[in-house]
C-alpha cells in the first residue's frame, strides 16, 4: 500500500515547524512532515530586508489571487504564501505580535482551554525574548525574538514624538500588559537574518532519527477509511505516492490550503463538493467559510530629511547597505520593512485599540498595473504611515473550483463588505494625517504624496482606500475551532468534527482574528495543538 509513519504533518510552516519538533521530542513517535515547497537556503530568504524580494516569486510562494473585489474598487488582490520550509515565517515581515488579551477572552468563549491565562505560559515557553523576562515575555524557550532596539533610523525617534504629541504614549512592549501605543515591533530576527519556524523549531529537530521531511512533495488528498483518517495521497517529482498514519494525519497548510484539501477529501459543505463531483464524506458548512483578514493602506509623504529611500536607491547605496549587513549586522537590510509600530482607538470611547500603526522610513513607487512592488524606492525622500484594522467584521470564504488539487481555489476576500470596517477605517486613515500634522513630523515633511491634498472628502477618502488598499497577509479561522458544533469545523483539540484521528493545527484554526500579525498565533496553535496531542 504506502510507507508508515505514526504522525504526518501536512505543511513545514509556522505551526508545522512548531509540530514537527514537539512531536519528534519523544524518540518512540515516528513524524513525517510533508511540505509542498523546497529548502529555505536562500539569501533573500534570510536577508530581512529580503521580503520584498520573495513577494512575487513563484519559487517561495504560493502566488494567489483572490476573486475581483467589489470592496476594493473591482481589483483581485495578490496573496501571498510562503511554499518553502517555514511557510509563510519565511517570507513574513517578522513582526511579532500575540493580540490582546481580550481575544484571547473571546476565544477562550469560543473554545474551552484557549483562554488568555491558557495561552499566556504557552507564549512564554516558546519566546527567547531579547527584553528578558517578565510576567510577559517568556526567556529560555526556542523561539528568539529580538527586542529590536538598535540601529533604529533617526525619522523613528521623531515618529514616537509626533505620536505622543497626538496623544498616543509610548509603548515600550505591544505583547506587554497593554498593547496601546507606539513604540518599535519586537521581531523574529536573530543575529541580523530571519528567524522563521524552520530555523527556529525545525532545524533543530531535523537531526533526530525518528523526524522525516519530505519536500517538494504536494499532499493531494486525506485517505479516510470507515471514518477515520488512515494516511495521505501526495505528490513527489512526478510521482504519486502514498503515506500511511498509524496515529494522525494533521494538516498545516495555512489558512487557504487546509479548508482546500478538507473539501478535496470530501470534508466540506455538501453543495461545493457535488458540484465539483467529490463525495461527501463529512457535510459541514463551516470547511472554508469566516475567512477573516486584517485589510491595510499607506499614506506617504516627501521629507526634508534623508530616508531609506536615499541609501536604497543608488547603487552604491545599496552596496553600502550590503556591506552594513555583512559586515555589523546593522542597516535597513538588517530590519523589517516596518520600523516603527502602534496601536490606537479610532474613538476615545473604546474600551482597546482596533488599529494597528506601521512606520516606515521609506515609500515605495507607485505599483504598476495589477503590481505592488516593494523596495523600488520613490526618487526622493520619502517616509509612509501606514494601518490595518485589528478586527474587522468582513468575512470571506475559500472554496474548491475542481476536483484537481493542483488548481488553486477560489478565494473570495469581501474586503469592506461591512458598514463597520468602511466607517471605522475612514475615521483611521483620517487619524494618519492627524499624526503628520503634529509638530515633530509637520516641520520634516516637504508634500503629501499619497493619496496626496486633493482627496480630503469622506467620499474621496473611502474611494481612495477601495482602490490603494489590500490584505497585510493575515487570512484566518477557515477552519475554525469552537465548542458549537455548528458554527465551527474543529473541537478545542482541535479535531476534525465527524472523523477520527485528523486535526487542523494552523492560522485556520483561529476561533477569530487577533488585534495584531498572525505569525505568534500560528506558532501558538502549533505548540498548544502538540501539547494537546501528546496530552501535555
Ligand atoms: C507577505 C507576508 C507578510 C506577513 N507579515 C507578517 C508579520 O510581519 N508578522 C506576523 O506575525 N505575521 C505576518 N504574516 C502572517 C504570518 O506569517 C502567517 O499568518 C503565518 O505564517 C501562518 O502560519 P500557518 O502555519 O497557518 O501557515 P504557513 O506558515 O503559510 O504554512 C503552511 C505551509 O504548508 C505548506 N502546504 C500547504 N498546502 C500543502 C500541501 N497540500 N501539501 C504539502 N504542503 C502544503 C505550504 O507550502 C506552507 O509551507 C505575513 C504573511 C505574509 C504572506
Amino acid at each position: 500500500m504506502g510507507e508508515e509513519t505514526d504522525f504526518i504533518i501536512v505543511g513545514a510552516g509556522s505551526a508545522g515547524c512548531v509540530l514537527a519538533n514537539r512531536l519528534s521530542e519523544d524518540p518512540r513517535n515516528r513524524v513525517t512532515l510533508i511540505e509542498a515547497g523546497g529548502s529555505d537556503a536562500r539569501f533573500f530568504v534570510h536577508l530581512p530586508l529580503g521580503y520584498g524580494k520573495l513577494f512575487y516569486d513563484p519559487a517561495v510562494n504560493w502566488m494567489y489571487q483572490t476573486e475581483p473585489d467589489p470592496g476594493l474598487a473591482g481589483a483581485a488582490d495578490h496573496w501571498p504564501r510562503g511554499k518553502v520550509l517555514g511557510g509563510s515565517s519565511s517570507i513574513n515581515a517578522m513582526v511579532w505580535i500575540r493580540g490582546q488579551a481580550e481575544d484571547y477572552h473571546d476565544w477562550g468563549k469560543a473554545v474551552r482551554g484557549w483562554g488568555w491565562d491558557d495561552v499566556l505560559p504557552a507564549y512564554r515557553a516558546i519566546e527567547d525574548n531579547e527584553a528578558g523576562e517578565d510576567a510577559f515575555r517568556g526567556k529560555g524557550g526556542p523561539l528568539f525574538i529580538s527586542a529590536n532596539q538598535r540601529g533604529l533610523h533617526p525619522l523613528v525617534p521623531t515618529y514616537l514624538e509626533a505620536c505622543a504629541q497626538a496623544g498616543l504614549r509610548t509603548n515600550s512592549d505591544f505583547n506587554g500588559a497593554d498593547q496601546e501605543g507606539a513604540g518599535v515591533y519586537q521581531m523574529t530576527i536573530r543575529g541580523a537574518r530571519r528567524n522563521s519556524a524552520a530555523r527556529a523549531f525545525l532545524r533543530p529537530a531535523k537531526r533526530r532519527q525518528n523526524l522525516r521531511v519530505l519536500t517538494q512533495a504536494m499532499v493531494t488528498k486525506v485517505m479516510i477509511q470507515n471514518g477515520r483518517a488512515v494516511g495521505v495521497e501526495y505528490r513527489q517529482g512526478g510521482q504519486a505516492k502514498v503515506l500511511l498514519a498509524r496515529r494522525e494525519v494533521i494538516l498545516s497548510g495555512g489558512a487557504i490550503n487546509s479548508p482546500q484539501l478538507l473539501q478535496l477529501s470530501g470534508i466540506g459543505p455538501a453543495e461545493v463538493l457535488q458540484r465539483n463531483g467529490i463525495s461527501v464524506l463529512v457535510d459541514n458548512p463551516n470547511v472554508g467559510r469566516n475567512l477573516s483578514d486584517h485589510q491595510g493602506i499607506n499614506y506617504t509623504w516627501e521629507m526634508t530629511v534623508p530616508t531609506y529611500n536615499d541609501v536604497l536607491r543608488p547603487w552604491w547605496g545599496k552596496l553600502w547597505a550590503g556591506m552594513q549587513w555583512a559586515l555589523a549586522g546593522q542597516g535597513p537590510l538588517a530590519k523589517s520593512i516596518n520600523h516603527g509600530g502602534g496601536f490606537f482607538r479610532t474613538d476615545p470611547a473604546m474600551t482597546r485599540p482596533n488599529m494597528q500603526l506601521y512606520m516606515q522610513a521609506f515609500s515605495t513607487l507607485l505599483p504598476k498595473a495589477g503590481e505592488r512592488p516593494l523596495l523600488t524606492p520613490d526618487p526622493w525622500s520619502g517616509m509612509s504611515l501606514g494601518l490595518s484594522n485589528c478586527r474587522p467584521t468582513s468575512r470571506g470564504s475559500i472554496e474548491i473550483r475542481s476536483s484537481d488539487p493542483m488548481q488553486h481555489p477560489k478565494i473570495v476576500a469581501n474586503a469592506f463588505s461591512t458598514d463597520h470596517d468602511v466607517t471605522e477605517m475612514l475615521a483611521a486613515v483620517k487619524y494618519l494625517r492627524h499624526l503628520a500634522a503634529q509638530p515633530a513630523l509637520a516641520k520634516l515633511i516637504k508634500r503629501e504624496l499619497r493619496p496626496g491634498p486633493e482627496i480630503q472628502s469622506d467620499e474621496d477618502l473611502i474611494a481612495d482606500f477601495r482602490a490603494r488598499s489590500g490584505t497585510v497577509y493575515h487570512p484566518s479561522c477557515t477552519c475554525r475551532m469552537g465548542d458549537d458544533p455548528d458554527s465551527s469545523v474543529l473541537d478545542g483539540k482541535c479535531r476534525v468534527r465527524g472523523v477520527d484521528g485528523l486535526r487542523v493545527i494552523d492560522a485556520s484554526s483561529f476561533p477569530s482574528l487577533i488585534s495584531g500579525n498572525t505569525n505568534a498565533p500560528a506558532i501558538l496553535m502549533g505548540w498548544m495543538g502538540a501539547n494537546k496531542i501528546l496530552g501535555k
